[in-house]
């Protein structure tokens, strides 16, 4: 920091600041934990400085040895950990591994086979007419994901997203009853739409998914099967999610993040069978931009770290935590979508306190609580002010917490939340963004958690 000082005080400043905080708080975002140090400090290196545009042995720069050793190290460690046949570590987010795996995906199945059909190797060989007639063909393929009240991510075909824009798009959701996904309903609607691509995997959903059945319904439409495991990698990693729960050997396409429950970088990794491999392999510079190499080296850290029997008990921690958590709420008269939890996340619905997700979650940031709103299905609040706050246990479990302390979380969480009203604006309505917390609740409440959090230091 003191380097960083001398440059720029206020840089060094925000990031001091920013490790108080996040030693201060209650860390309860879903996709967020806290990377080791050796994974910090990976990330901090000149490797930083090096462009390494295209892939191993065949870059468009000069001098791309030492990134060729990290990029394969990411890719073999990644490959052995979730028995993928091909994994690509250059995406530099989730979202870009989305885009990426499309991309590769249109590649395989469209363009591949329409060149061949025309006779032509190399699409700039194509005549005019033919390069409009295979853009059009490009451009009119279907993709069916999870929509994002249920519980999907933006990009499995919000219309608002590039997904959404650059695929006729149609989506899933959930049971209204039971808020579960109803695979006889997915299948009949795969059959009547026909995608191109199934998407499966979630941002806010917190059950499992059957990818065996998720296959079936993607063979019997002739679709590709993508998973997006941002989420719950780290599951799938520490041997909590095996058989049907693992989507990688029913995938052709697995995609995810490395910073939520893998708890590696920010960045974002692709796995793939060998039939896509090639295509996948082509996504920079096609679709991303030049490799961020002292990323690549990090997620070959944290990759070497999940292959540990530490990090398995990590992962059914994450996943028994979530449950106690679950528990604790529920026992609390709390309500839960779906009614509890078999993975690293809890939506509350906070209709029943009277609250937008927008007011409880700024109301229990106040108290240290740090969560995000999130839809809940079919959601009367819309996207902005939601009814539902998301809860995830990553972070908490890596700083050491326990069954026990998760109970007391749910009490603090449902006290904050029994002790805020929702605001009234200038002329009397009430608004679905300001709340009124009760006096000493937040000091209460940060001072019931700095005693748990004393007790797991972060980066003592
Ligand atoms: N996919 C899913 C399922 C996610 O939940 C997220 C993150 O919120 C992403 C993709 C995007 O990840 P990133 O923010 O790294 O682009």
């Amino acid at each position: 920091l003191e380097v960083i000082a001398s440059v720029e005080p206020r840089v060094a400043e925000a990031t001091r600041k920013e490790l108080e905080d996040q030693r201060a708080s209650l860390k309860l975002i879903a996709s967020e934990n806290y990377a080791s140090p050796a994974v910090l400090m990976t990330m901090g290196t000149w490797f930083s400085d090096k462009y390494a545009e295209g892939t191993v042995g065949h870059r468009f720069y000069a001098g791309c040895q030492n990134v060729d050793t990290v990029e394969t190290l990411a890719a073999e460690h990644a490959k052995e950990l979730f028995g993928a046949e091909y994994a690509y570590a250059q995406p530099h987010s989730g979202i870009d591994a989305n885009l990426t795996a499309y991309w590769a995906i249109l590649a395989q199945r469209v363009e591949g086979p329409w060149l061949e059909n025309v006779g032509v190797k190399n699409m700039n060989d194509l005549s005019e007419a033919d390069w409009e007639k295979l853009r059009h063909e490009l451009g009119n393929q279907r993709l069916l994901g999870m929509s994002l009240d249920a519980g999907g991510h933006l990009t499995h075909g919000f219309r608002p997203n590039i997904s959404g824009k650059m695929f006729h798009q149609n989506q899933y959701g959930t049971d209204p009853v039971t808020g579960l996904i109803d695979y006889d309903a997915l299948r009949a609607k795969a059959k009547e739409f026909k995608p191109l691509i199934l998407v499966a995997g979630y941002s806010a959903y917190p059950r499992r998914v059957n990818f065996a059945k998720m296959r079936e319904i993607a063979d019997e439409v002739g679709a590709t099967l993508m998973v997006d495991m941002a989420h719950f990698a780290g599951l799938v990693a520490g041997k909590v999610f095996t058989g049907d729960e693992n989507p990688v050997p029913f995938a052709d396409v697995v995609t995810t993040t490395t910073h939520k429950s893998l708890r590696g970088p920010r960045g974002g990794l692709i796995l793939a069978t060998k039939e896509y491999a090639g295509n996948v392999d082509r996504g920079c510079p096609m679709v991303l931009g030049g490799p961020l190499s002292h990323v690549m080296a990090a997620k070959a850290v944290a990759l070497a770290e999940a292959k540990t029997e530490s990090f398995q008990t990590y992962a059914q921690n994450v996943a028994d935590n979530a449950k106690s958590l679950a528990d604790g709420f529920l026992k609390r008269g709390a309500k839960l979508v779906t009614g509890g939890t078999d993975n690293h996340l809890v939506l509350l619905d906070v209709t029943s306190f009277g609250l937008t997700g927008r007011q409880a979650e700024q109301a229990l940031l106040d108290a240290g609580v740090v969560t995000n709103r999130n839809s809940v299905p079919a959601d009367p609040n819309g996207a902005w002010y939601t009814s539902g706050i998301r809860f995830g246990t990553p972070a908490l479990t890596t700083r050491g917490f326990g069954h026990d302390e998760f109970d007391n979380v749910a009490d603090l969480v449902v006290d904050v939340l029994k002790n805020t009203t929702p605001g009234v604006t200038k002329d009397g309505g009430s608004s679905k963004a300001t709340y009124k917390l009760a006096d000493g609740v937040a000091d209460k409440t940060r001072a019931a958690s700095a005693e748990m959090l004393d007790k797991h230091p972060l980066y003592p």
